[in-house]
């Protein structure tokens, strides 16, 4: 795999205007050496330097780069001295000013960056699944019900139709049931002469009735995924399925890079953005607060020093924000002072990328530290249940996208859905029964609505969802079919004793000037009715 040609176009775009634009910087710096001793031009001349050290290299001067940072260090000793440079100073300063010279006229040849995972398969061609079972009953059954969840069930009656059947690149997983007529194994058995032709790529989970230690050994052997009882809990199928089908975080990781020298940003931007990561580039340090709450990203690429403020100053900005305070911040300078590290860390940072980066590097830093942070987001924010955002993070959420909804003059809608007779599901099946028809609907309302949506458990069986860019008609619509969807869905209490849940729903629709308080109560409003006019309806607020 190699970088997607469009992002390897747009770096060779950026790479041809820094070219462009350095004869420039170099005539700038030359004439702030001469002013030398005129007041405030050192700083200048390390300012200026600073900029070089931190940019040559990665768009293909690496000379550059070593030679502006050599001038950087000598300017910053005597700065810190407070004094001019000396003569022997000088003479060196007055050489690297020439190697800088030399080095703008011979970059290297560009290659583009190396191979990076880029993500191939879209979600929606991986959701087919096979499934294997002589009972065409249950089968059929099966397959309507993990249709709800946005599955595709290809069904098999036996094994051997199993082993007939064509390779099917989209084949996400196989399900597999372990007795047939043909044999008390023969389920394991199949997948175990798959495997061995090599005739087998996706996962297998097991289906059965049976749990002795001999037929988990048999399925085992034959690499299995998962292992589930029947009767089949929907859910628990459903979580396995998504666990296994999924191997990327449903939402792309989001990266805010915070840097005044826009061409860098840009090209930090492209770099990210070859391995799956969303990114946003902020060059005006000044406008951070914004950018976190449109864009909430999951990491902060910070410069060092920008005008206005320095990166240290804004972490230790961001850190006062009750929501940002675990986001991680990773200041990506020249700056090679362990203790200036160390004060920008002391000040909220959390690691120091020191510029120029190599892509793959970058990449890898910001990774690792995305895949911990949302680990640890889930802890703070999920409800452990349902895997859902738990009540405050929900109404969080519910401020932020009315702000922004304000800010843009956009639209957003929030339903609140309250499960009808939920008591009773209790009181007639258990705790533990109606903890899984939570989770069916945890489950439903998460594969069922887009990207961009936010579905939070705001209390024991109420759940609110925030509709971004919606208008009232579209959420009614949309929810509605979800209550379909969810009245079919078959609960099991028992193997032959299976029941429907519903739910009730109420939508607010943010208009100009209504708080996020507002709605919350204007859909309160209308669950209340939807409940009034007899369950399992959708109904609008009226505003
Ligand atoms: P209505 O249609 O009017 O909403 O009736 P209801 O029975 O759903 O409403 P009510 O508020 O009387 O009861 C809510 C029930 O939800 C009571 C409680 O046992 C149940 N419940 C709340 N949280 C949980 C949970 O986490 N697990 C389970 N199994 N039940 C829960
Ligand atoms: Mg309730
Ligand atoms: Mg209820």
């Amino acid at each position: 795999m190699s970088t997607t040609p469009d992002i390897a176009q747009q770096l060779r775009v950026l790479r041809e205007n820094y070219a462009r634009q350095l004869p420039d910087k170099l005539a700038l710096i030359e004439q702030t050496f001469r002013n030398g001793d005129v007041d405030g031009e050192l700083q200048n001349l390390r300012f200026l330097a600073h900029g070089l050290a931190g940019s040559g290299a990665t768009f293909g001067y690496p000379g550059l780069s070593a030679a502006a940072r050599q001038l950087e260090t000598l300017v910053d000793g005597a700065l810190c001295a407070g004094r001019v440079l000396n003569t022997e100073e000088n003479h060196t300063a007055a050489k690297l000013v020439e190697a800088l010279g030399h080095e703008t006229r011979t970059p290297v040849e560009w290659i583009p960056t190396p191979a990076l995972p880029a993500r191939v398969t879209p979600d929606a061609a991986r959701k087919l699944i096979y499934l294997v079972e002589d009972d065409t009953e249950l089968a059929l059954d099966v397959a309507l019900q993990l249709g709800h969840f946005g599955y595709t069930v290809r069904t098999f009656e036996t094994p051997e139709k199993l082993l007939e059947a064509p390779a099917d690149d989209s084949l996400a997983v196989v399900l597999m049931d372990i007795v047939f007529p043909q044999g008390e194994l023969a389920g394991p058995e199949a997948i175990v002469k798959m495997s061995a032709a090599k005739r087998l790529q996706a996962p297998v989970i097991f289906l059965s009735v049976r749990n002795d230690l001999a037929a988990r050994l048999a399925t085992t052997r034959a690499g299995a995924a998962a292992y589930l009882m029947k009767p089949i809990d929907i859910g628990a199928l459903v979580g396995e399925l998504d666990e296994l089908v999924r191997d990327h975080p449903p939402e792309p990781y989001r990266v805010l890079i915070v840097d005044d020298n826009g061409p860098l940003a840009e090209h930090h931007a492209f770099t990210l953005q070859s391995a799956g990561i969303s990114t946003e580039v902020a060059t005006d340090p000044m406008a951070i607060l914004a950018h976190l709450d449109d864009f909430k990203p999951d990491l902060v690429l910070m410069d060092m020093y920008m005008p206005g403020c320095t990166g240290a100053e804004l972490a230790a900005v961001v850190r006062q924000l009750k929501n940002y305070v675990l986001v991680p911040i990773v200041f990506l300078s020249t700056e090679s002072n362990t203790s200036r590290q160390l004060t920008a860390m002391r000040l909220g940072g959390d690691d120091f990328l020191t510029k120029p980066i190599a892509p793959e590097h970058l990449i890898s830093a910001v990774s690792i530290r995305l895949r911990r942070y949302r680990v640890l987001r889930a802890h703070v924010e999920r409800d452990s249940l349902t895997g859902l955002l738990n009540h405050a993070a929900t109404k969080d959420r519910l401020a932020t996208e009315i702000a922004r909804s304000t800010r843009q003059g956009s639209f957003c809608c929030f339903a609140e859905l309250d499960l009808d007779l939920f008591k009773q599901v209790n009181d007639t099946y258990g705790h533990l029964i109606g903890d899984r028809v939570l989770k069916s609907l945890a489950e439903l309302l998460k594969r069922r609505l887009r990207r961009g949506d936010i579905v939070g458990r705001i209390g024991g069986e109420e759940f609110g969802i925030i509709l971004p860019n919606t208008k009232a008609a579209g959420a009614a619509a949309l929810l509605d079919e979800l209550r379909d969807a969810f009245s079919q869905v078959r609960q099991y209490a028992s193997i032959e004793r299976e029941f429907t849940a519903t739910f009730s729903c109420g939508i607010a629709e943010y208009r100009g000037g209504s708080s996020s308080n507002d709605i919350y109560v204007l859909a309160d409003k209308a669950l209340y009715r939807a409940k009034q006019a007899g369950r399992n309806r959708v109904m609008l607020a009226e505003q």
